[in-house]
């Protein structure tokens, strides 16, 4: 038996190897900051090496503009510190009782016990909390907007905290958002609601279904570029956007 997946390495650069049955040909695709390299199921080792070759300047052209991207904020999660919220800033002010996390202009006030007055990780649980609840907020309203457009309905909203991606619907009609897409400017966010939507009358990425999109928001290709440029900026984990959400499902 032959392992599908296989590590390589270009100079430095990790590049997956995935054996398919369905495949004819090599090709190569940069996913997510990952190289993938798909090959036939029987394609050979030689082959294999020379394909890697002849995409060796797309590689290295791509994994070059990668490296120049701008990297993603640093938080410290102190009183005083900016947050995005979608085409305005919110600054972490100190609440003086134990109520949930709650925004008082374009202060979010947010109370910390003694215990965990050192505790960025705590400060930034609730500011996330503050995120997925607000957010549940601003997705409820914006959906009920775009619902009128796209004339469906979904059946639930929910948030969530993803990895890979800014939104998914399911087969029941429920939409889930990345509260990270809060971060992005509101016509950004908007357009991963459209997204989602249009998800509701086409349940795929087919011709029909990107009309019902560009009906609703005739220049989502713009928000859609946004997206794939600048999605490794929007987090508040201080890993300096070495992970890519980044996937519309
Ligand atoms: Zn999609």
């Amino acid at each position: 038996m032959m392992n599908n997946k296989q590590l390589r390495h270009l100079g430095d650069i990790p590049i997956i190897v995935i054996r398919s049955k369905r495949r004819r040909s090599i090709g190569i695709q940069l996913v997510a900051n990952t190289f993938t390299l798909r090959v036939p199921h029987r394609a050979s080792d030689k082959n294999i090496q020379r394909s890697l070759e002849r995409f060796t300047p797309w590689i290295r052209q791509k994994q070059a503009a990668l490296a120049s991207r701008p990297l993603a904020p640093v938080y410290n999660f102190r009183y005083g510190e900016h947050y995005p919220w979608l085409d305005t800033k919110i600054t972490l002010g100190k609440a003086s009782n134990r109520a949930e996390p709650r925004l008082a202009g374009n202060q979010l006030l947010v109370h910390l016990p003694t215990s965990v007055l050192e505790s960025t990780a705590y400060i930034k649980k609730r500011i996330v909390h503050f995120y997925k609840s607000a957010g549940l907020q601003h997705f409820s309203e914006r959906v009920d907007y775009f619902a009128e457009r796209v004339g469906k309905r979904p059946t639930e909203i929910k948030v969530y905290s993803y990895k890979r991606r800014w939104g998914s619907c399911s087969n029941k009609g429920v939409i889930t958002f990345n509260w990270q897409i809060l971060l992005a400017p509101a016509a950004v966010a908007d357009y991963v609601i459209v997204h989602e939507l249009a998800h509701l009358i086409h349940f795929d990425h087919s011709k029909p279904y990107w009309q019902v999109v560009e009906r609703v928001m005739p220049d989502y290709r713009t928000h859609r570029k946004w997206i794939k440029d600048n999605g490794h900026l929007l987090t508040l984990d201080a890993d300096n956007g070495q992970r890519n959400p980044g996937v519309l499902n």
